[in-house]
């Protein structure tokens, strides 16, 4: 089971597409009182895979960050941050740990986040030392997907080699045929940098050739624990009453959500007939969520978003076949 603890909604950024602004939930973090609690809980599972830390920011509470680095024991302890609080001390004890820091940044510009470039880019620097690799997560909107890939190359620039270039999911485009036109011309460039790994593209190509679907079931193989621990399938249902799983002192209790919601994993009804649904990972039910604020449909610029991944990946395993399909 992966495990993703919530430290706080807290955020000391203020990125307009930011989903805790749109969840608009009471914010809050952990506590002392509950710190040593959720840990127990997790531990006394005995099956954790990945431990996720997340936010909002959770490097507003560093001590909580390694505190569940340091008590619970995973395969692979992942933490997202916007990079702001990020110093060479903390990088350091995380590299000794092997602690993964995935850190977000949108590339030339990021005033409008309320951060200066400037300093996301000396601690992206300093990232980069002690772990290479790192995934850079970049969120473009409509008015910057024009510069999706001189965003992408920005950061190649700083050093970076692998990347995650996700849409604003609460994006609904003005013109949705020139959205569609300019989305697929920008992935189309993005696909053929050298010498990157971008997330979603080399995904895509995974799934097609593997013919793997990912299914979602509520709280079989991944749980989200907030900061106040309650339960809940993932990080778009908190305070979502109607899909809280239990809580971490009378454990997970999936199975009145289960039946409560039977449509959580359903295919929309854009969907059905669609000749690429086999590819797709709309019927995610966070991705619904996050994009519609219902797990029965997915929005239009997802839906475009998918289709021009599919079809770049499709053109890329063609071109490393040697101009054959697969
Ligand atoms: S950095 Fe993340 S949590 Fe903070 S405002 Fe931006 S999207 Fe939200
Ligand atoms: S590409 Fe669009 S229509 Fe097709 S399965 Fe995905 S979301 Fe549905």
């Amino acid at each position: 089971m992966d495990y993703t603890i919530s430290i706080t909604n807290k955020c000391n950024l203020k990125c307009t597409y930011c989903y805790e602004r749109h969840l608009n939930t009471e914010y809050g973090c952990v506590t002392d009182d509950i710190k040593p609690k959720i840990a127990d809980f997790i531990k006394s599972r005995n099956d954790v895979g990945v431990l996720y830390l997340f936010g909002g920011e959770p490097l507003l509470y560093k001590d909580t960050v390694k505190y569940y680095c340091g008590n619970i024991k995973a395969k692979k302890y992942v933490i997202t941050t916007n990079g702001t609080l990020l110093d060479e001390d903390f990088i350091k004890w995380c590299a000794d740990r092997k602690v993964i820091i995935n850190m977000s940044h949108d590339g030339k510009d990021c005033t409008d986040r309320g951060v200066e470039t400037a300093l996301l880019d000396a601690n992206l620097k300093t990232l980069l030392k002690y772990q290479p690799n790192t995934l850079v997560q970049l969120v473009y909107t409509e008015q910057t997907l024009p510069k999706l890939y001189d965003n992408i190359m920005y950061l190649k620039n700083l050093g970076v080699n692998t990347v995650s270039a996700v849409m604003d999911a609460f994006l609904v485009p003005s013109d949705p045929d020139s959205f569609g036109d300019l989305l697929r011309e920008q992935w189309r460039k993005v696909s053929e940098i050298r010498d990157l790994y971008v997330y979603e593209l080399e995904q895509k190509k995974k799934n097609i050739r593997e013919h793997r679907r990912s299914l979602c079931e509520i709280c079989k193989k991944k749980i989200f624990i907030n900061w106040d621990g309650n339960i809940y399938p993932c990080v778009q249902f908190q305070n979502r009453p109607e899909y809280r799983c239990g809580n971490i002192f009378v454990g997970i209790q999936a199975e009145a959500a289960r039946k409560a919601h039977p449509d959580y994993s359903m295919v929309s009804e854009r969907c059905k007939g669609c000749e690429i649904a086999e590819y797709c990972r709309n019927s995610c039910a966070c991705r619904k969520m996050s994009t519609t604020e219902t797990v029965r449909d997915i929005s239009e610029a997802a839906c475009m978003e998918e289709q021009v991944h599919i079809l770049t990946a499709l053109e890329l395993i063609s071109k490393e076949n040697g101009g054959k399909n697969q």
